[in-house]
């Protein structure tokens, strides 16, 4: 841990929406997303910052609940075509889907030797009390700092909120009220912000220098998430692994990976297994990760092909399977790279 160099350089400001940059409309009181031109007029101090912010943002700001791979595709070609001109990128998205487009640009940037880092706020940032300027102010120091080497000191995809700078793709919105909206139970923050930003060198990814950033675009949609809870029934299974067009599950388990041990659930997700189906186990527990072969229930879930989701999020298991899906129909390359951590997503082991 050291203390951080000073922030100059060139940061792309891609703004999407989110509560950051709504006003309330006039008729029904709700926000609404509103232009970056009002985003700006609210944030003086952003011509203060000693980093040149060059702004892009989305001819129409959404609400991030109306996030789509399409739009994750359109980040990712701004990014793509903006990269050698930059040193980072900010990101500013709504609290709501945060946790899924960190993961899903995680995978679609791959090889990232710059910082991209996600930032919103959970109050407008024209409110008095509004956590938006310093996440804004703070994602932009990060997404600029670099080593003495002049190498970025956080070449990742990453949510900085609340003073806590996170792994994109280890991340969740934990709160949907409190400024400190999102975490990562299962990896240590990768910078804390304080009176200083003090990195965690040691956590943050390597990438290969050598090597230019390989941007990916194509997204398979054909994933559920599905939960078990007591009383789960058959017809209910079964309706859903029928589900047209279904290539990948993210199954939330109990505990450890564990599941009710009845026969007619093992046969049909060993049907589906047979079938060409990924079919990941994560737990529904916030911290903590799958270990199968520790309860029999676990272990039948083994043996009908469903694969462990070590310790990763619901939300990056379903970004990760859309990617893998979206690049090859080659089932047992997507169980082999479910089983790999490709950018930190997981801890195998
Ligand atoms: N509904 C908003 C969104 O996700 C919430 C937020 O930005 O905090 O766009």
């Amino acid at each position: 841990m050291t203390d951080q160099p000073k922030a100059t350089g060139r940061v792309l400001l891609i703004y999407t929406g989110g509560t950051i940059g709504m006003g309330r409309n006039r008729q029904t009181g709700a926000l609404e997303p509103l232009d970056f031109n009002h985003l700006i007029a609210s944030m003086p101090e952003l011509a203060a910052i000693p980093v040149e912010t060059v702004v892009h943002q989305f001819p129409q700001p959404i609400d991030s609940s109306d996030m789509k791979p399409q739009l994750w595709a359109r980040i990712v070609q701004i990014i793509a075509d903006h990269y050698e001109q930059y040193d980072g990128f900010v990101i500013l998205h709504g609290t709501d889907t945060m946790a899924f487009t960190a993961s899903a640009l995680s995978f679609m940037l791959e090889n990232l030797t710059k910082p991209v880092i996600l930032t919103g706020s959970q109050l407008p940032i024209n409110q008095l009390r509004t956590d938006g300027r310093e996440n804004l102010i703070t994602s932009i120091e990060i997404a600029a700092a670099r080593h003495p080497d002049g190498r970025p000191r956080v070449p990742e995809v990453c949510i900085y909120f609340s003073g806590k700078l996170l792994r994109g793709n280890r991340a969740t919105k934990i709160n949907s009220e409190g400024f400190n909206a999102f975490d990562t139970f299962n990896l240590p923050h990768l910078a804390d912000a304080g009176v200083n930003i003090t990195y965690h060198d040691e956590l943050i990814l390597h990438p290969d220098y050598s090597r230019p950033m390989r941007p990916h675009f194509a997204m398979d949609t054909g994933v559920i998430v599905f939960t078990l809870f007591p009383g789960i029934e058959e017809d209910t299974v079964r309706h859903l692994l029928a589900t047209p067009r279904l290539r990948g599950i993210v199954m939330r388990t109990y505990g450890s990976g564990n599941a009710p041990q009845q026969p007619w659930l093992m046969e049909a997700l060993s049907e589906a297994t047979a079938q060409g189906i990924t079919i990941i186990n994560i737990t529904q527990c916030a911290a903590g990760p799958v270990a199968m072969a520790r309860y029999s229930g676990g272990y039948l879930l083994q043996n009908a092909g469903v694969i462990s989701g070590y310790d990763g999020t619901v939300e990056c298991a379903v970004a990760k399977l859309m990617h893998l899906m979206g690049h090859t129909t080659d089932t047992a390359l997507i169980r082999a790279q479910m089983s790999r951590a490709l950018c930190g997503e997981i801890t195998v082991g």
